[in-house]
C-alpha cells in the first residue's frame, strides 16, 4: 500500500474563490471574489479585545464560549428577534460560523446522512457536510426571486435523509427567505423529522423592507433548529474567529465538545472585545451597516448593468450574482478570467455555486470593500462597455 490522501480531500481541495484571490493577486487586481470586508472594525470591539489581552485574558475559555459573549449573544437574539436563548446551556461561541457548522456536522449527523441544500449555495456548506461524509441533496432555487416550491423539496427527499440547510440572508444568492418560505420549510422539516441548520451570518446586512427571520423562531421549531451565525461580517472581523451556534441543550453539549476537540475555544481577548461590541453598539450601527452596504450594493449593481452583466440584485448579504453570458468564453471560469484579464476585477465563476455544470452564466462579485476600491473595480467593470 503506497502512501495517499484521503478521499474527502479532494472535494476540499476545488475552491474557485482560493484559486481566483491567487490569479488576482498575480496580476495584482482588485479582489471581488472573496467575502473579506475591508470596512472598519467598530472602536468599541477594538478597545475591548486590547482591554481583555492587557487585563489577562489570554488563556483557554470555557469550551462554550465565555459567558460575558454568550449573555451577549442572548440578549442580541431577544433584542432582535424575540428569541429566549438560555446563555448557560444553550450557546456554544466557535471558531466563525465555520466552526460551529463543522461541529453540528460531526455531532449530529452520521455516515451517509443526507442533508437537503438549496443551490447555488455557499460552498463551505458542502464541503463540511462531505468532511464530515454526510451526503448533499440539492434543489435548485430559480431565478428571478430564487425561488422553489415544495415539491422540489418533496422529490428530494428519502428515509436518510436527516437535515435540510437554511443560508438566510444567503451567499451568493443574496436571497432573504421570506415567512412564507420559512413556514413552508417549517412544515417539511417537521413532516420528515428533519434537523434544520440555518446559517445566518449575514443577518444585519438587509436591503428596502427585508426582514430577518430566525427560523428558531418559527413555532414548534426550536427543537430541531441549529442556528448558526457570527460576527466576522457584523464587526468587519473575519480574521479574529468569532462566531456561535445556538440550539437546544439536547444538542449543544456534544456540539461544544467537538468544538473542544477540533480547536478548544475561540479566542480569549477576542470574544471579550466581541461582547463589549454586542453589549454596546446601538441600533443605529445596525441601521448604518445596511445603509452602508445598500450604497455599494447599488454602485456594483450600476456598473455591473452598465457593463451589459445584468446583476440579480439582492436583498441581503453582500454579494451580486450577475449574468456573464455576454463574455466570451466557454464556460464561467475563461468568462471570469477574460474579466480579470481585461479588467483587474475578480469575481468567482458561477460554476463555484452548483455542483454540476450550471451557473455557466453566472460570475459572484462581492462588494464588502471600501469605497476607493469599490469605485476604481467599478471604473473598470464599466470600462467593459464596447
Ligand atoms: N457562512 C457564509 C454563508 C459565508 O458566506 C461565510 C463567509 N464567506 C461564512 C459562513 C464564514 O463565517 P465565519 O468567518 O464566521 O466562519
Amino acid at each position: 500500500m503506497s502512501l495517499e490522501l484521503s478521499k474527502r480531500h479532494e472535494w476540499v481541495m476545488q475552491s474557485e474563490i482560493r484559486n481566483m484571490s491567487i490569479e488576482c493577486d498575480r496580476v495584482r487586481g482588485i479582489n471581488l471574489s472573496q467575502g473579506v470586508c475591508d470596512t472598519e472594525v467598530p472602536l468599541v470591539v477594538r478597545i475591548g479585545a486590547r482591554q481583555a489581552m492587557d487585563a489577562g485574558i489570554n488563556t483557554y475559555t470555557h469550551y462554550a464560549g465565555m459567558m460575558e459573549l454568550r449573555e451577549a449573544i442572548a440578549g442580541k437574539q431577544k433584542q432582535f428577534y424575540g428569541m429566549v436563548v438560555d446563555p448557560e446551556n444553550e450557546i456554544i461561541v466557535s471558531g466563525g460560523a465555520t466552526g460551529a457548522l463543522y461541529c453540528a456536522c460531526l455531532a449530529l449527523l452520521n455516515p451517509g446522512d443526507e442533508v437537503i441544500l438549496f443551490e447555488p449555495f455557499y460552498g463551505y456548506h458542502i464541503q463540511t457536510l462531505v468532511a464530515t461524509q454526510a451526503v448533499p441533496v440539492y434543489v435548485r432555487m430559480k431565478h428571478p426571486g430564487w425561488t422553489f416550491s415544495l415539491e422540489d423539496l418533496e422529490r428530494v427527499v428519502t428515509p436518510r435523509t436527516r437535515g435540510i440547510m437554511i443560508n438566510t440572508p444567503a451567499n451568493p444568492s443574496g436571497k432573504v427567505f421570506s415567512k412564507a418560505e420559512l413556514d413552508l420549510l417549517a412544515a417539511f422539516a417537521k413532516k420528515h423529522d428533519l434537523f434544520v441548520f440555518t446559517d445566518e451570518i449575514y443577518e444585519h446586512f438587509l436591503y428596502g423592507d427585508c426582514r430577518h427571520i430566525p427560523p428558531a423562531t418559527l413555532p414548534g421549531m426550536k427543537e430541531r433548529t441549529i442556528t448558526i451565525s457570527g460576527f466576522s461580517k457584523t464587526f468587519s472581523i473575519t480574521g479574529w474567529r468569532i462566531g456561535y451556534c445556538i440550539c437546544d441543550p439536547r444538542w449543544s453539549t456534544a456540539i461544544g465538545f467537538f468544538s473542544d476537540l477540533v480547536y478548544v475555544c475561540a479566542p480569549a481577548p477576542l470574544q471579550a472585545g466581541v461582547a463589549k461590541g454586542v453589549r454596546e453598539l446601538d441600533i443605529e450601527y445596525y441601521k448604518n451597516l445596511s445603509t452602508l452596504y445598500r450604497v455599494k450594493r447599488d454602485k456594483v449593481c450600476d456598473a455591473l448593468t452598465k457593463a451589459k452583466l445584468r446583476p440579480y440584485v439582492p436583498e441581503g448579504a453582500y454579494y451580486i450574482l450577475a449574468d456573464i453570458s455576454g463574455l466570451p468564453g466557454e464556460n464561467s471560469k475563461e468568462r471570469a478570467m477574460y474579466l480579470l484579464q481585461k479588467t483587474g476585477v475578480a469575481c468567482v465563476p458561477g460554476e463555484a455555486f452548483y455542483h454540476d455544470d450550471s451557473g455557466e452564466d453566472l460570475a459572484r462579485f462581492c462588494y464588502a470593500k471600501d469605497d476607493p476600491i469599490l469605485e476604481e473595480a467599478c471604473k473598470r467593470i464599466e470600462s467593459l462597455r464596447l
